[in-house]
């Protein structure tokens, strides 16, 4: 299990314990070459897998954050830690809550920018947010999502009809 074939070139070893990486970037590219997927929670927490490097065999709890700063949250985990979930389904309290990615993914003093004042993942994360913690205030819900606290408000109310056709036609093309 532990032998190290040509493939022993991984990156865990450089990586922290804890670590954030951007989706689609160089470290998520090497990070992926050589970690596999090697457990999903499913259920309620989709965004969490376990991770099995090929090449070393560390075992990493992966949260994946893809509908607003597009990040890897990352956690090495024990051995221990790692057969806790694949024998008894026993996952770690890291990550179990979408807003702790989020927290996470504002963290790093990414920019995001919709183009879109309403789009759907924009919507969805922050309707999940409240779902899972009622008392959340607007002003908090758009510091996760890099947004003012009116803007966060407005995606609980519906569109009015003359404001979303012309969000429709002002978004063509883009
Ligand atoms: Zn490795």
């Amino acid at each position: 299990m532990l032998e190290r074939g040509p493939r022993s070139s991984c990156v865990c070893a450089t990586l922290d314990d804890r670590a954030v990486l951007a989706m689609g970037g160089e470290l998520d590219e090497q990070f992926f070459e050589t970690v596999g997927n090697a457990g999903d929670h499913g259920g309620d927490q989709w965004w969490l897998h376990l991770g099995r490097c090929a090449a070393c065999g560390q075992h990493w709890l992966i949260g994946q954050e893809e509908r607003i700063y597009d990040c890897i949250c990352l956690r090495r985990l024990s051995f221990q830690e790692a057969e806790e979930i694949t024998g008894r389904g026993e996952w770690p309290d890291d990550f179990q809550t979408y807003e702790a990615l989020l927290r996470l993914g504002c963290a790093q003093g990414w920019t995001v920018t919709f183009l879109d004042r309403r789009s759907g993942p924009l919507i969805d994360t922050a309707k999940d947010l409240r779902a899972s913690r009622p008392e959340i205030g607007d002003a908090e819900i758009g510091a996760l999502l890099g947004l003012t606290a009116k803007h966060a408000a407005a995606l609980f109310r519906p569109e009015a009809p003359l404001r979303r056709l012309y969000r429709r036609l002002t978004n063509t093309g883009s």
